[in-house]
């Protein structure tokens, strides 16, 4: 049957990059249809319950200026919070939450249930309406045909999903949830490349059967970071610790003797999964002079006794998780509640998007999450987010929008994944900003909130709170800057005690501020009164201290920025440009960049080239 609502936006999916879509596109006033396998399963994290971490909590700060639902939901689901890299500066600082996997969860589905204009509907999408070279809408498996003006598809480690424990496998698209493999099908028919990527998870524990004096506890930070610029310590749930384990030399033995049985070492599965958070079995061989890994105990909830052993992701088969995990002090007596498994899947290659990640050969078809080949809620989260939006503005006629690499991480993403493309699954790190002390996790408001707005993504109550913290950060600068300590009074004293050197002539408290050895707390109260808001002090502090850093780094941006907006267009015709060798004209009629500034951040296209694309572009005017 054909449903009688006809919608602007269908996003396929419900995991964290279909939710953050869905809720983008409604937020702008697009009717939208959430299409999902399961409503019970709506904002499920597949794996560890954790948010944030380094690179990470940029990306879920960046959602959260653009009005996602991420950073809220980490909050009201959060159960320990801490700051990495706490002591370094505050462009790799960043926050990481241990969450509630049922109160995460819920915050997200009641989002999603509370938002005006998204309609839910559960069942499986089997199918794409195309029509030439444009999709009208989706057949979901039983057959009811849902039209609408775009489609986002965000249907993760789902696509052809196979599960392996050992030499054992089975189709899935994660425990307990089903493949998508009829929608699959479809995908390889259409003109995109697919390949196969791979991830893993570890097994779960009891922890009523782990001896946690055996184990370093790792409390929390206080006071609690906060993960939301909306959050509050009161929407906190109780805080608890996590514990570390360790594997030893006999874990490793464990491991060593049963490489034959595990699918990624015996060649069952030849995919790629991902560097930076290898399974047990691939720590083991790769770093094989390591006597012992650290191993994180931590809780997968308040109401729950299960534990997630993060640093043991392994497709081993059972009986040699059980040993691994028992060869642990503390968990001599462990009981596994779910065994660890690998899973393989489809996913697409993201040089075939544009920025918008709208399909460059199906128009008003966008791919979103960990079908462009990432790894991580918070990177699906965030193009979720965009292709959310851009679905919805293409719906209603306007131009595409995305953040520059100078602007978000969600710049950086989305431009590496859309030039390069990617052999391994893609996670964040803040190594692959070049603008770090620009896109800090702290200031991801004051760098995107105004632009959201425009664009229809903040609603009021939001929007009232960035203004008043921005002017409240406006304010105390001006007031710092007019703020004088004389040499030789009571206020120079106590800058001398810190400082150990006496004021020579008068300064004030913005240019005191700059001084390393003085922080927010020395200094505000030295004339008048600090303020109380600790967002809008930490604020000031840190644009103080960084501004000659943060102006250098402006000036080169806006060089770049010229090549930024300088738009390649569609049909710009490669073979017609003299002095290009064959090789960059290649890779640039593969991977029709839309800007100048793109085309130089091809591999192999040197500066030279994009000065004669210049030429040509300015010929051609
Ligand atoms: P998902 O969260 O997978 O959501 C996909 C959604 O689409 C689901 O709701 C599904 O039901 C729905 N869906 C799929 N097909 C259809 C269809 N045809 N019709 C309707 N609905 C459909 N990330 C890390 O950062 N670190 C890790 O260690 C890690 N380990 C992982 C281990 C495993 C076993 C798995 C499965 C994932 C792991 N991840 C890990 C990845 C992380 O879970 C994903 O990156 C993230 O969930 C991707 O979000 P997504 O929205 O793209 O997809």
């Amino acid at each position: 049957m054909e449903y009688p609502d006809r919608f602007d936006v269908i996003v396929i999916g419900g995991g964290h990059a279909g939710t953050e879509a869905a809720l983008a596109s409604a937020r702008m006033g697009c009717r939208t249809l959430l299409l999902t396998h399961n409503i019970e399963t709506l904002g499920q994290m597949s794996c560890n319950p954790a948010i944030g971490g380094i690179g990470k909590s940029h990306l879920v700060k960046e959602i959260d200026a653009l009005g996602g639902a991420m950073g809220l939901a980490t909050d009201m689901g959060g159960i320990q919070f801490r700051v990495l890299n706490s002591r370094k500066g505050p462009a790799v600082r960043a926050t990481r939450a241990q969450a509630d996997r049922v109160r995460y969860k819920a915050a997200i589905r009641g989002m999603l249930e509370n938002q005006a204009n998204l309609t839910i509907f559960q069942q499986a999408a089997g199918d794409l309406i195309v029509d030439g070279d444009t999709v009208r809408g989706v057949v979901t498996e039983t057959g009811v045909r849902f039209m609408g003006e775009t489609v986002v598809l965000c249907t993760g480690t789902f696509l052809g999903g196979v599960i392996h424990i050992g030499l054992d496998n089975s189709r899935g698209g994660r425990a307990g949830d089903p493949p998508s493999n009829a929608l699959a099908e479809r995908l390889r028919a259409l003109p995109f490349r697919v390949d196969r990527l791979k991830t893993g998870t570890p097994p779960r524990i009891d922890a009523k059967s782990v001896d946690f004096s055996a184990l370093e506890e790792q409390p929390g930070d206080t006071p609690t970071p906060v993960m939301s610029y909306l959050g509050s310590r009161e929407m906190h749930p109780r805080q608890i610790s996590c514990h570390i384990a360790q594997t030893n030399e006999r874990s490793h033995e464990i491991i060593r003797a049963n490489l034959d049985r595990s699918p990624m070492f015996s060649g069952t599965i030849e995919s790629v999964g991902p560097r930076y958070c290898p399974s047990i079995e691939d720590k083991v061989h790769r770093f094989a002079d390591k006597a012992s890994h650290q191993i994180f105990i931590e809780p997968e909830g308040l109401d729950t006794h299960e534990l997630y052993p993060n640093g043991i992701s392994t497709s081993l088969p059972f009986d040699v998780q059980l040993q691994v995990v028992r060869s642990m002090k503390g968990l001599e007596s462990a009981h596994i509640t779910r065994p660890g498994y690998a899973i393989e899947y489809d996913f697409f290659d993201p040089r075939d998007l544009k920025h918008s990640l709208e399909t460059k050969f199906i128009h008003n078809l966008f791919f979103a999450g960990q079908i462009n080949g990432t790894t991580g809620y918070e990177e699906a989260g965030a193009q979720g987010l965009l292709a959310g939006l851009n679905a919805a503005r293409r719906a209603s006629g306007l131009e595409a929008w995305w953040p520059r690499r100078d602007e978000a991480y969600l710049g950086v993403l989305v431009d590496d994944l859309i030039t390069l493309g990617t052999k391994e699954p893609y996670r964040m790190f803040t190594s692959r900003a070049e603008y770090r002390l620009l896109l800090r996790e702290d200031n991801a408001d004051l760098r995107l909130t105004e632009a959201a707005r425009g664009l229809g993504l903040i609603d009021d109550r939001r929007w009232a709170a960035f203004s008043a913290k921005r002017e409240g950060i406006e304010a105390e600068s001006a007031r710092l800057k007019a703020s004088w300590v004389q040499p030789k009074t009571e206020a120079a004293d106590r800058v001398a005690e810190k400082t150990g050197q006496p004021l020579a002539r008068e300064y004030n408290l913005l240019d005191l501020l700059k001084r390393p050895e003085l922080g927010y707390a020395d200094v505000a109260g030295l004339v008048g009164e600090p303020v109380e808001d600790e967002r809008i002090a930490e604020q000031v502090q840190i644009q103080a201290k960084y501004q000659g850093y943060i102006d250098r780094q402006q000036d080169e941006i806006d060089k770049l920025k010229r090549h930024e907006a300088t738009r390649l267009p569609d049909d710009f015709d490669y073979e017609q440009v003299e002095g290009l060798s064959n090789e960059i004209r290649q890779k640039l009629i593969e991977a029709r960049p839309e800007t100048l500034a793109q085309a130089g951040r091809i591999s192999g296209v040197t500066p030279a080239a994009v000065s004669i694309l210049l030429i040509h572009l300015k010929k051609r005017r």
